[in-house]
């Protein structure tokens, strides 16, 4: 299962892409295709295991148990 915390935009601050891409909206940033893999739990890689940025939202009391995911393409 996909990072919560994972949406998929097309357009955020001054970037803009003609295709949809990964966006963390804990960092409110475009993610790296390898940092990509790590959302989508590709390859054996787990968000809970492997991302610092989730990681320091659980330690916040707020990963794994928000299910904030934006797939309208919209703007923050
Ligand atoms: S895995 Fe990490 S970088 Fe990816 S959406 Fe979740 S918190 Fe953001």
């Amino acid at each position: 299962m996909a990072c919560p915390y994972l949406a998929y935009r097309t357009q955020a601050g001054d970037a803009q892409f003609d295709e949809p891409r990964a966006y963390c909206t804990v960092a409110d940033r475009f993610v790296q295709a390898m940092r990509a893999d790590i959302c989508n739990d590709r390859y054996g890689l787990a968000h809970d295991e492997h991302c610092e940025i989730y990681l320091g939202c659980a330690d916040d009391g707020g990963g794994g148990t928000d299910q904030r995911r934006d797939r309208s393409g919209g703007n923050p």
